[in-house]
């Protein structure tokens, strides 16, 4: 099956891919949170290793640049998404933030690491 003149499509899917694999063969820490990531926690655990958008696709970012990519827990990948789906206005800054999620990531963490 040809695949006629796609490379700006698939091949940037190809390219996305194959950064992600040099990425999970290269590096070991998270980019978000600095701890290490246990490659061992597959999807959909938490801490399972994920590949980052460094600048998020949807601000600009570079879709499959290594150079925009960076090695993630599946965790911090996700709250970082949240916190930059909405910046939050004003008025709600009083309200209180629902952070449930990233206790439970830091506390994952201690647990293993003591
Ligand atoms: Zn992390």
């Amino acid at each position: 099956m040809a695949t006629k003149r796609s490379d700006r499509q698939a091949g940037n899917r190809g390219a996305f891919d194959a950064a992600r694999l040099k990425i999970l063969k290269t590096q070991t820490i998270c980019g978000i949170c600095g701890k290490p990531v246990d490659f061992s926690y597959k999807n959909p655990h938490p801490l399972a290793p994920t590949v980052d958008h460094i600048i998020p696709v949807s601000k600009g970012g570079h879709p499959s640049d290594i150079a925009n990519l960076q090695l993630a827990h599946r965790c911090c990948n996700r709250a970082k998404a949240d916190s930059l789906i909405e910046p939050r206005k004003k008025d709600e800054s009083d309200k209180v933030i629902p952070n449930d999620m990233l206790e439970q990531h830091f506390d994952w963490i201690n647990y293993r690491a003591k």
